[in-house]
C-alpha cells in the first residue's frame, strides 16, 4: 500500500511513499500528513469469522490487509508487546455500564493511557527499520501528560532511537511525572520546563528553528522523526480496537451482525478519532462517530458550525489536560479524506495564517455524515464520575466527557461504544474531589490511597511502585536552556 500526502505534493518530495517512509520521516509536502491511498475492507463475514480472536491475532489480520512494507516477523514481535497488558489475549476489554452502554477500556498497557495501544507496537517497528537502514533518528516530544510516558516506554532501550521529552514543571500529575522521570535507559532524555504546556511547545518549535541545533545534528548523522499522532504508524494501529469493539458486543450477543453502533471518543489530537473514522470507511458499521471536547471546543465547534476559529481563543487548562488543545492536527486526514488536497491546502494555509478555516455548508454536511460533537465542563465531568464510581464503575476526567454524547446526541436506539483513554490512577487528585464532592486538592499519592479505601478498589502495582523508583532525570531549567540539554544528550 502506497501513501500519498494531504497538501499535495511539492517538489523534492516524492508523490507517492511507501509505509515505511511514511513513519520515518512523517512530515509530507507543505507541512502535510502522510495518508493511505486506499482502504482495506471488511463486511460481515470478516466479522464473523473474528469474533473470538485474541487482540494480537485480530490485529496481526488487519495489518496484513493493508500490505504495508514491514515483514511479517517484525509484525509479529511488535504485536507480541501486548504481552505486557494486563490480559494479553483480550488487550482492551469492553464492559457494559448501561443496558446501551459500553466502555471500551483502552489503558491496561504499561503507562495507563489508551496511547500504548499504539506506541509499543510503533516503536518496536521504528527502531526496526532505523536499524535496517542504519541510520539515528531523534524524537522530540513535548508532553502534557500522556504522550510523555508512553513514547518513553516505547522507546526505552530501543536501537537507533534516541527520545529528548519536555514536560511543563508542575504541568502534570504527580503519577505521570514520575512515570517519565523514573525511566531509565541511556537513549532517553527527560527535561523539565519552567513554564506551562505552551512554553514546552514553544520551547520545541524554537529548537526545530534553531541553526546550531540543525547543524548539530547533521553532524552527527541524526535525523528527526516523530512519534504524535501526525506519524501514519500510530494511527493504523488506533483503527484495530475499535474493531475489536465491535467483534465484542457481536461475541457478548448485544448486536447482531451487521447492525450499526456508536462510537464516542474523547479528543485531543483526533488521533482516535481518526482511527474510527477509518475503521468506519472499512466498513465497520458505525452510525455515527461522536466526539466530545472540554471546555477547549474547537472541534466541537468545527463540527456542529462548520468554523475551526482559534482568533480569540487560549488554551484553558482543565480536568481532562491531554483533550487541552487549539490546533487539532488530525482532523486534517479527515478533510483531506472529503475535499481532497487542494482544498485541505487551502485551509490548512488559512488556519497558519489567519488562525481560522470554513466549511461551505455542502462541506459541513458532508462531516456531519460520519460525525456529531459535543462539549462539556469540568463541573459535568466531576458529577459523571460521582455518579458511576457511587455505582461502582470508576472512570477517568477523559472518559467522564463521553457521557455528554451519551446524553445529547444519541439519536437512535443503537448501542454506544466509549472510549475509554486512562486509568483513573493517573488523574487521582481530581478523581478524589469528584468523589468527595469538595475541592481540597491532595497529593496524588494521598489520593490514590484514599480512593482506594473509600471504593475498595487497588491501586495498579505498577502506580504504587512508582513512588519508591529512583528519578533519574533531574533537570529543571529555563526555556532558554533547552537547547544546550539536548545538544548535550545527543552528543553523549
Ligand atoms: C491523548 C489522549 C486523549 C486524546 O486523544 P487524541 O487521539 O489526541 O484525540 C484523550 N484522553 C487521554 C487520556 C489521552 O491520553
Amino acid at each position: 500500500m502506497k501513501f500519498t500526502e494531504t497538501r499535495g505534493n511539492a517538489e523534492g518530495f516524492q508523490p507517492e511513499v511507501p509505509f515505511s517512509e511514511a513513519i520515518l520521516n512523517p512530515s509530507a509536502s507543505y507541512g502535510g500528513l502522510y495518508v493511505p491511498e486506499s482502504l482495506p475492507a471488511i463486511d460481515a463475514a470478516f466479522f464473523e469469522a473474528n469474533k473470538a480472536a485474541a487482540y494480537p491475532e485480530l490485529a496481526e489480520k488487519i495489518l496484513k490487509m493493508f500490505e504495508i512494507d514491514i515483514d511479517d516477523a517484525v509484525i509479529e514481535e511488535a504485536l507480541a508487546l501486548y504481552q505486557k497488558f494486563d490480559d494479553p489475549e483480550d488487550t482492551t476489554p469492553v464492559v457494559q455500564i448501561e443496558e446501551d452502554l459500553f466502555v471500551n477500556e483502552l489503558y491496561h498497557g504499561p503507562t495507563r493511557a489508551f496511547k500504548d495501544m499504539a506506541l509499543q507496537p510503533f516503536g518496536y517497528i521504528l527502531s526496526d527499520l532505523a536499524k535496517k537502514i542504519g541510520k539515528k533518528y531523534l524524537i522530540l516530544a513535548a508532553t502534557s501528560g500522556d504522550t510523555g510516558p508512553a513514547t518513553l516506554e516505547a522507546f526505552a532501550g530501543k536501537e537507533n532511537i534516541q527520545v529528548a521529552c519536555l514536560y511543563p514543571k508542575g504541568g502534570t500529575s504527580d503519577v505521570q511525572r514520575l512515570q517519565m522521570v523514573t525511566e531509565a535507559a541511556p537513549n532517553l532524555k527527560v527535561i523539565g520546563i519552567e513554564g506551562n504546556f505552551d512554553d514546552a511547545q514553544s520551547a520545541l518549535k524554537s529548537l526545530l528553528a534553531s541553526d546550531t541545533f540543525k547543524a548539530q545534528l547533521q553532524k552527527s548523522h541524526i535525523s528527526l522523526s516523530a512519534a504524535n499522532s501526525v506519524n501514519f504508524g500510530r494511527i493504523i494501529f488506533q483503527i484495530i480496537y475499535h474493531i475489536r469493539s465491535y467483534l465484542a458486543l457481536l461475541q457478548k450477543g448485544v448486536i447482531e451482525n451487521g447492525e450499526k453502533i456508536y462510537i464516542t471518543v474523547p479528543s485531543g489530537n483526533f488521533g482516535n478519532a481518526l482511527g474510527a473514522y477509518y475503521a468506519k470507511k472499512m466498513g465497520l458499521p458505525i452510525e455515527k462517530i461522536l466526539i466530545t471536547s472540554n471546555a477547549n471546543n474547537v472541534l466541537a465547534e468545527l463540527i456542529n458550525k462548520g468554523e475551526y476559529d482559534i482568533r480569540n481563543k487560549k488554551l484553558i487548562l482543565t480536568n481532562s489536560p491531554a483533550m487541552d488543545i487549539l490546533k487539532s492536527s488530525n482532523v486534517e486526514r479527515v478533510l483531506f479524506d472529503k475535499f481532497g488536497a487542494a482544498r485541505t491546502k487551502e485551509m490548512m494555509d488559512a488556519l497558519t495564517h489567519e488562525n481560522r478555516y470554513t466549511l461551505t455548508p455542502e462541506e459541513l454536511a458532508a462531516l456531519q455524515e460520519d460525525f456529531a460533537a459535543i462539549d462539556s465542563d469540568d463541573a459535568y465531568g466531576q458529577k459523571i464520575i460521582k455518579r458511576y464510581a457511587d455505582k461502582g464503575y470508576v472512570m477517568d476526567p477523559h472518559t467522564a466527557t463521553c457521557l455528554k454524547a451519551y446524553e445529547d446526541l444519541k439519536e437512535k436506539d443503537l448501542p454506544m461504544v466509549i472510549c475509554s483513554t486512562a486509568e483513573w490512577t493517573k488523574f487521582a487528585p481530581t478523581m478524589l474531589m469528584a468523589i468527595e464532592g469538595n475541592s481540597e486538592k491532595r497529593s496524588d499519592l494521598e489520593a490514590l490511597h484514599e480512593i482506594s479505601e473509600k471504593l475498595g478498589i487497588e491501586i495498579t502495582p505498577r502506580v504504587k511502585s512508582l513512588f519508591d523508583k529512583e528519578i533519574v532525570h533531574r533537570d529543571v531549567v529555563e526555556k532558554d536552556a533547552i537547547e544546550s540539554k539536548i545538544l548535550q544528550f545527543i552528543q553523549s
